[in-house]
């Protein structure tokens, strides 16, 4: 059934992006989404193909041709989810439904209207009688959602050629709507991501009967004491490049003293002053923006309640700023501990997240398309917390940046129906504008 508001969207755009949702990606299956879309590229004689990097983890891969005048632009979006399992949904996940405005289902904005998005344009780009001035690579991929193993790693690894490109378009940016949906707020542009790297400390003791304590030396303490030490530890505040515009632009929704703190801190940036530090390190989400975290998530002790654990040990989440190392955030993590009886060692290596110039086309080409749709509504730089594809392509010299396709008004999220969420939702009236964005900046681009 075709709902009333769906018709919104233009037909390529909409077809593709109920298919996509219609099918399970949750835990593998990106084949099965994904074939319908290959016929689509086929039927528009589009070279396209789906590579498998395990049975049904498919990438589909297609490239607009160019006239060669510039080096190509990569198109990426993943098409695996989240897990709905344990959440409370009202209408079924994978089942698109249309209810008071909003389109719900799992990966509506993370990152099913992104794929839909991209294959409108990409189809409209390859049937244009103007050939665009450089070749438009279109990337489908797998297990985002699980570090891009399946994903971009794998084809950056094993199909470089298939999707090398100077330039990337992903996920990682935002456009904010008003509450009442009435009109884009701001548009936020990724441009770095933090480095995501967890640690493993772990103690050793002799184990033994828990009848019978340790007086002198107990590895369990000795882990608890560390975990402490690393929970109070701060690492050193600055305000980078890539984060100042998104401290700016916060100064002017929160309330002061926060707000003239945010302000100050972007004016002295990369120095902030003790008393703007002191506000900002108080708010959870701003502290994330100014200083490298670390965060204790797993712990492990002994395999039953009555026996003395050999080898306890603790996971530490890190969350490391782009201008600092793994090495050096290893480092500060063994001087804040203090005990060389505390094992550091380091986890999976999903590598850096990276930045990309604050300057140049993208930029450029996001600042025309957002002036030419929302006029005055600012783009805001921003450092994403969390990790994205981007880190691999960024890593392989693909200038990556986030940018977004489905607006959302913040109030949504905050209400519980963003990414990742139960109920996940887009309004449905601002999904033609958000592809509309996406064509914008593909056509500054290959101009
Ligand atoms: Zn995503």
């Amino acid at each position: 059934m075709i709902l009333a508001l769906l018709l919104l969207l233009a037909p390529v755009d909409r077809d593709v992006l109920l298919q996509l949702l219609a099918v399970d990606t949750s835990h593998g299956h990106e084949t099965d989404a994904l074939k319908p879309v290959l016929e689509r590229f086929k039927a528009a004689g589009v070279p396209a193909q789906i590579l498998e990097s395990a049975p049904g983890r498919g990438n589909l891969i297609a490239r607009i041709k160019g006239t060669g005048a510039q080096k190509p632009l990569l198109l990426l979006a993943h098409i695996d989810v989240v897990p709905v399992e344990g959440q409370k949904w009202n209408s079924p996940p994978f089942t698109p439904t249309e209810k008071d405005g909003y389109l719900t289902a799992r990966g509506v904005t993370d990152d099913k209207a992104m794929a839909a998005a991209i294959v409108a344009v990409a189809l409209e780009l390859a049937a244009a009688p103007k050939k665009p001035s450089r070749d438009v690579i279109v990337a489908l991929t797998s297990g985002e959602e699980t570090g891009g193993i399946e994903g971009v790693q794998w084809l950056v690894k094993n199909h470089r050629d298939l999707i090398d490109a100077e330039l990337a378009l992903n996920e990682g940016g935002d456009i904010f709507l008003s509450t009442d949906l009435l009109h884009v707020q701001a548009v936020t542009l990724g441009v770095a991501e933090k480095t995501y790297k967890s640690f493993k400390l772990q103690t050793r003791g002799p184990g033994g009967h828990s009848s019978v304590p340790p007086t002198d030396k107990d590895a369990v303490l000795e882990l608890a004491r560390a975990l402490v030490k690393v929970g109070e530890y701060r690492f050193p505040a600055h305000l980078i490049p890539e984060a100042r515009d998104q401290v700016a632009a916060a100064s002017r929704l929160e309330k002061p003293p926060l707000s003239e703190a945010l302000a100050s801190a972007a004016r002295t940036a990369p120095r902030l002053s003790p008393l703007d530090e002191e506000l900002i390190s108080a708010d959870r989400a701003y502290n994330a923006a100014i200083r490298t975290t670390c965060v204790a998530t797993q712990l492990q002790g002994a395999p039953a309640d009555n026996v003395l654990p050999t080898a306890p040990w603790a996971a530490i989440n890190c969350r490391i700023l782009p201008d600092e190392t793994i090495a050096q955030t290893e480092e500060r993590l063994k001087a804040a501990i203090g005990d060389a009886g505390v094992q550091v060692t380091q986890m999976d290596d999903l590598g850096p997240g990276g930045k990309v110039p604050l300057d140049g086309p993208v930029p450029l080409a996001v600042r025309a398309a957002a002036k030419k749709l929302w006029g005055d509504a600012p783009v805001v730089n921003a450092l994403g917390f969390g990790a994205s594809d981007s880190r691999y392509l960024r890593e392989a010299g693909i200038a990556s940046y986030g940018i977004d396709t489905a607006p959302t008004a913040l109030e949504d999220i905050r209400r519980g129906f963003g990414a990742h969420a139960a109920n996940e939702r887009a309004p449905l009236k601002w999904l033609p504008a958000g592809t509309d964005f996406l064509r914008e900046v593909v056509r500054e681009l290959v101009k």
